[in-house]
């Protein structure tokens, strides 16, 4: 049995009943049932838990114990509004020994880490690996010749040593970015990796950060409320979930597990990496595909990710079944064209913003059941309507050609798709297909 099998299911028997026997929360919401896991495969006999519900709770009821915790983390809030995480001393300690002890990620290897640190999601749990960090604050433009100093000598610094780059997606675009306006010689430099987190990475976007660096790029999920994630196969070109958490998908219309096929991510994470703050059968929001096939690197099988739920168009059948339009497919192909593209590599400004298409998914039902494509274009459309009408036709033939099946679901119960063309700035700057926090989309 694969390692990562075995090590979850050590594991997950203990952290149900750590979370159960020491949370008051826990313990009444999993019950006697608690008692029953002692396998991965029991976890759906367990209830689900998500962010609203947790975030009602005092935390005296929700944590494992009432000594004061030793960091705090928060969510980004890119949704919806941040999310405290509290880790104690005795996870902490249990990871630094992990990693010290008998993991080593880097192993005998002689290379450079360079972590480009998020500014915003609080304490991170310090673990001995030989990284230089470096704090970069993306928003202030005046500091871009500060950027480009402190990373060159770093750089320069590692002698010969290759250097791999951690951060997330917008600072590693922007670092990207300046350094090609300040010309930088990729082709000489010593970076041999990208490791890239904090959203959804496109395709488009992972082969053109690949070309630039001359470097491998590997985008990785992770997220505060769990410790471990989900790295990027080049072979399957998905994710593999790393043994530290389980992953389940589950229907958003059942709860029921998917096995093949468009649900939501819900995470367990494992004690004793994680222990003050429990999160069990924790819906993440992140709507996932579980491939069919498994990957002939000998992994389990693997989930693509395709964005957030809260970016999602969902019709609900009120049957079981119903209708998920994923943001990253409108991405995908918006991404390809210059009409909607808000710019690239190019484009300091306009990566300061997003650097990705604008746009928002949203249902409307009168006068017609209608799923709007609501686009910021990069013309103001009524100057150029021989383009925009063409623009339009263009995208609804992708999708019926990239997602034949939702396209098809959505006609059969009676819903047409529209697309809108919009001026800029009419979105303003946004997540990859967010939603600004004050046009919430309309519920079906
Ligand atoms: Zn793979």
């Amino acid at each position: 049995m694969d390692h990562k099998v075995l090590f979850r299911n050590e594991l997950i028997g203990p952290t149900i009943r750590h979370a159960a026997g020491k949370s008051a929360f826990y313990g009444r919401h999993l019950g006697k049932k608690a008692f029953s896991v002692n396998d991965v495969a029991d976890l759906s006999i367990l209830p689900t838990t998500n962010k609203s519900m947790l975030r009602e709770l005092l935390l005296s009821e929700l944590l494992t114990s009432d000594e004061p915790p030793l960091l705090v983390q928060h969510t980004s809030g890119t949704t919806d509004r941040p999310f405290n995480v509290y880790r104690g001393k005795a996870e902490v300690d249990f990871i630094q020994a992990f990693f010290e002890g008998t993991f080593d990620p880097l192993g005998d290897a002689d290379i450079g880490i360079l972590a480009l640190q998020p500014l915003y999601h609080g304490e991170a749990i310090p673990i001995n690996v030989q990284a230089e960090y470096l704090n970069i604050n993306v928003d202030d433009m005046s500091k871009s010749g500060d950027i480009i100093k402190d990373v060159s000598e770093k750089i320069l610094n590692a002698g010969n040593k290759p250097i791999i780059i951690t951060g997330i997606f917008q600072h590693i675009k922007i670092l990207t970015c300046e350094l090609i306006k300040n010309g930088y010689n990729f082709s000489s430099s010593p970076v041999v990796g990208l490791f890239v987190t904090g959203q959804y990475v496109s395709e488009h976007w992972r082969s053109e950060l690949t070309s630039v660096w001359n470097a491998k790029t590997t985008p990785r999920f992770s997220l505060t409320e769990g410790f471990g994630g989900a790295i990027y196969c080049e072979r399957c070109r998905a994710y593999h979930f790393d043994q530290f958490m389980v992953a389940e998908v589950l229907s958003p219309f059942t709860l029921e597990p998917v096995t093949d096929g468009v649900g939501l991510l819900h995470i367990t994470s494992l004690y004793p990496f994680v222990q003050l703050m429990p999160f069990i059968r924790y819906r993440t929001n992140d709507i996932v595909k579980v491939r069919e096939t498994e990957c002939t690197s000998g992994h389990e099988a693997s989930v693509v990710f395709l964005g957030r739920w809260d970016h999602a168009a969902v019709v609900d059948f009120g049957n079981g079944g119903g209708v998920v339009v994923p943001p990253s497919i409108i991405h995908d192909i918006l991404e390809k064209d210059a009409l909607a593209n808000t710019g690239g590599l190019s484009d300091r400004a306009s990566l300061n913003g997003a650097g990705s298409p604008c746009f928002r998914l949203r249902m409307s039902e009168i006068p017609a059941q209608v799923l709007n494509i609501d686009i910021e274009i990069r013309v103001l459309p009524w100057m150029y309507p021989d383009s925009c009408q063409a623009f339009s036709e263009k995208i609804l033939a992708e999708l019926s050609l990239q997602a034949p099946h939702i396209m098809h679901s959505l006609q059969s119960y009676g819903f047409d798709v529209r697309i809108n063309l919009l001026s800029p700035g009419s979105l303003g700057p946004t997540e990859p297909g967010s939603i600004p926090e004050d046009s919430m989309y309309e519920k079906s």
